[in-house]
């Protein structure tokens, strides 16, 4: 487990939600020398208009386009939880396991899908936010949390910095004008998810949303979060 180290822990719900989120902050981190693992928590199983493609033959093809994405990232390593699409729930069990991988991990920042965006949003977004927020503070930093962990060497952990994508209340942005390149062709990757057809117009859609959440800022393009640094 020595090997096992992150400077940024992304815990995303699907295959693909990463990049839209943070992909361009990402690879911003990777080229100032951090190290980001990717959690993917469900295998994107239900994510699918055409019925001819099974569940079990889509969370294959969803696991190949992740992988294929974060190496356009330069994302170190990626977990797959392969938890069900649409079958999250907040649950002691969930928790602790994103408590274990921040334990293991130890990173300074944690990237996460922001629960409290209100009316429409899947609910596997709401449940990852929740659960990783609550597994930063105060699972993973109390010692008596889980005395099990602590027995398998799992030693409490103090996350410095937890940050939500696609929030109401955005309170960072992120230059990603350099990036926005591979943010894109990171997309791309996710072809059972991300239409042929769709592509130029996502990709429209997309630049305008990164240059009007830079409007204001010296830069061009950005990334927009909430951004909670922790007191301790
Ligand atoms: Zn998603």
């Amino acid at each position: 487990m020595g090997e096992k180290r992150a400077d940024v822990l992304v815990v995303t719900p699907h295959p693909d939600d990463a990049e839209f989120g943070v992909a361009g902050t990402v690879v911003h981190w990777v080229r100032q020398g951090k190290e980001v693992v990717y959690i993917v928590c469900t295998n994107g199983d239900k994510g699918t208009e055409n019925a001819k493609v099974k569940p079990d033959e889509l969370a294959g093809i969803r696991q190949k386009e992740q992988l294929k994405a974060a190496k356009i990232l330069g994302v170190k390593e990626v977990v797959f939880l392969g938890h069900p699409d649409q079958g999250l729930e907040d649950t002691p069990e969930f928790r602790k396991e994103i408590v274990r991988l921040i334990r293991i991990y130890r990173p300074d920042i944690i990237v996460t899908s922001d629960p409290y965006r209100r009316y429409i949003w899947h609910r596997d977004h709401r449940i990852v936010g929740q659960v990783t927020l609550d597994a930063v503070f105060p699972y993973a930093r109390d010692i008596w949390a889980y005395p099990d962990l602590l027995e398998e060497g799992l030693e409490p952990h103090r996350v410095k910095e937890i940050w939500f994508w696609a929030s109401e209340d955005v309170n960072h942005r992120s230059d990603i004008t350099q990036t926005f390149n591979l943010k894109l062709k990171a997309l791309r990757s996710h072809k059972s998810q991300i239409k042929e057809t769709f592509v130029a117009e996502m990709e429209k859609w997309l630049s305008e949303r990164a240059r009007s959440m830079a409007e204001g800022e010296k830069f061009k393009l950005a990334e927009g979060f909430h951004r909670a640094e922790i007191w301790w």
